[in-house]
């Protein structure tokens, strides 16, 4: 077997930060900087150094593998696309400020990807010409671009950053729910031999009609999504998804918004005088706005206005009554309210799926103030509008009735079934079966292959730092020569063993650097095993500590190959 490398720290690029960058706010970006993984170059762009390249590529070796199995076929396609495909399926609009959009020399417009269904189908359109060559399942690994409004917390959201993409082509409905199961499994290997911590949610709610798509969400504090699980039963959704659990809920209770005859501009005194009841009363089937806003909204049978609570809030504003023709052709008076952390606990106003004037839901959490009738663009982008949270804890499970949980979660790959939007917009058919052009019907796959490298380091790290799962990690074990030369001499001979026994070794042979220097820098970097080349190597007897337990044993290096290889 050819012996695997052996890479000395002394000639590594990697200055390790004992204190976390100012800009920093989540763990994984903070670990991955002072671990010398990767740089900053601007907001969202990130140099990839060499621990972090290594990382990189286990997750994107995994990948192809499990794609490759699937009988997936690698391609590469340009980042670089000129802009005619996208304004041809609409999203060179549509996504307005995510794209980053150029010129070339002559002044014609170019973007560069962000995502790649436009190109696939063209590519197969020109490839693909009979039923005979289908299905076909292609998938890249490239850099993919998108201006996010937010490139917050390192590498998980980047403004350039890498992504497998995949797309299926098939001639029937069967065919795409066979692609996309078989998506599906290699998503679970995949996930399952990253280490990742992950959940399979609904991405969309089955009565906004949309075609079959599911998201996989690995669980962390930093995540940007929120998702329900049901503690009880498997049900578990992302918020979006989950619409149809407050409609189900409320359903019943809703009845038409009852406009009141008040005076034009009441006070929280005045409306409850006016309304007959006590400045504190408890109010359904009622709406207010406040300084041209809606803060408060009732309905009958369910959710209610405190007044009194209200007024505290509120006063001295001045109140007045929303009528239902506030909410006539305003799909954009979403459901929400802008609290610390964003845009979160939202509920709606008004749903675009429902007639207006006849079903109007709140309930939102009115401790923290902030009530906005936030407008979709304006105040949030179309994107974090799909993450809109439309159920509260405890709200019951569409499957089994019991108090659903929300959690935090991030995004780390999405599969979907598209159907023949695509195949429409570009003409993609092949000749049938009985000779007659058949349409054909796609899904598209996404794994965010350098997201996920952030999402392990936060379901993985400690205190001492990262603390990769064996198959991602930058290497099986990290040889420590805590002491001189003899140490140095012992360490880097234990290291070369471990090299030819198949194991990928770092050795840490620097000189003029203490034992505790090299203990934590090894703790920070976060191979899995350290074995330390120390107080007794003159005898033979070298340290292995597992990085995760902390566990230590002493052993001879013969013992050490033979336990890690
Ligand atoms: P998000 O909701 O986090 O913005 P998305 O739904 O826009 O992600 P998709 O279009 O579904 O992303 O892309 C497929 C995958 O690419 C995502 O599941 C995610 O893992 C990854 N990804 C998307 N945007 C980014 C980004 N800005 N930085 C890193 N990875 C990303
Ligand atoms: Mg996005
Ligand atoms: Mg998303
Ligand atoms: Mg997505």
């Amino acid at each position: 077997m050819a012996a695997a490398q052996v890479q000395r720290m002394s000639r590594l690029m990697v200055k390790t930060l004992r204190d976390d960058p100012a800009d920093a706010e989540t763990l994984s970006h903070k670990l991955l900087v002072r671990a010398g993984y990767v740089r900053r170059n601007a907001a969202g762009i990130w140099t990839w150094l060499p621990l972090g390249k290594k990382v990189l590529d286990n997750i994107s070796n995994i990948v192809r593998e499990e794609m490759d199995a699937i009988g997936a076929q690698e391609v590469l396609l340009p980042a670089l696309l000129p802009k005619e495909a996208y304004e041809a399926s609409g999203r060179w609009e549509e996504y307005g400020d995510l794209l980053f959009r150029l010129k070339d020399r002559k002044g014609a417009d170019y973007l560069l990807g962000p995502t790649h269904e436009e190109i696939f189908t063209q590519t197969v359109k020109d490839q693909c010409t009979s039923y005979k060559d289908l299905p076909v399942m292609l998938y890249q690994i490239q850099t993919k671009y998108r201006d996010e409004a937010r490139p917050r917390s390192g590498v998980l959201r980047g403004r350039e950053f890498q992504m497998k993409d995949s797309y299926s082509f098939d001639t029937t409905d069967e065919g795409l729910a066979e692609s996309y199961a078989l998506h599906r499994e290699a998503y679970r290997k995949i996930f399952a031999r990253l280490g990742l911590d992950y959940r399979i949610v609904s991405a969309v709610s089955g009565a906004m009609g949309g075609s079959a798509s599911e998201e996989f969400l690995a669980p962390a504090a930093a995540g940007e999504d929120t998702f329900v699980d049901c503690p009880a039963c498997e049900y578990a959704a992302n918020t979006e998804a989950v619409t149809f659990v407050a409609e189900a809920v409320d359903a019943s209770g809703v009845g038409p918004v009852e406009e009141l005859d008040t005076p034009d501009t009441p006070t929280i005194e005045s409306l409850a005088a006016h309304l007959g009841v006590p400045a504190s009363a408890t109010l359904k089937n009622l709406l207010v706005k406040v300084d041209g806003e809606i803060v408060a909204v009732g309905v009958p049978g369910d959710r209610e206005v405190d007044l009194g609570k209200l007024g505290e809030h509120l006063a001295p504003a001045v109140v007045e009554l929303v009528t239902a023709e506030d909410f006539v052709g305003r799909p954009d008076l979403v459901r929400g309210y802008v609290g610390p952390q964003g845009l979160e606990k939202v509920r709606y106003i008004a749903d675009p799926r429902v007639a207006p004037g006849t079903a109007w839901v709140t309930g939102a959490n009115r401790s923290d103030t902030h009530a906005r009738n936030v407008v979709c663009g304006r105040d949030f982008s179309v994107d974090d509008y799909l993450d809109v949270v439309v159920v509260e804890e405890g709200d019951p499970c569409p499957a089994c009735g019991a108090g659903l949980r929300l959690d935090r979660a991030i995004e780390i790959g999405h599969i979907f079934q598209l159907g023949r939007k695509y195949a429409d917009t570009f003409q993609l058919d092949v000749l049938g079966q009985q000779g007659k052009p058949v349409r054909v019907t796609m899904g598209s796959y996404g794994i965010g292959i350098s997201r996920a490298v952030a999402a392990l380091a936060e379901q993985t790290a400690d205190a001492a730092g990262l603390c990769w799962p064996a198959e991602v990690a930058p290497a099986d074990v990290h040889v420590v020569a805590a002491g001189k030369a003899l140490q140095t001499e012992v360490a880097l001979d234990a290291a070369s063993q471990l090299a030819a026994a198949g194991l990928r070794v770092l050795v840490d042979d620097r000189a003029g650097v203490s034992p505790g220097v090299k203990f934590t820098d090894a703790e920070l970097l976060g191979v899995p095993k350290i074995l330390v080349a120390g107080r007794r190597a003159g005898e033979g007897v070298l340290e292995l500590k597992d990085r995760r337990t902390g566990e230590r044993e002493e052993l001879s290096v013969g013992e050490a190959v033979a336990r890690l290889r």
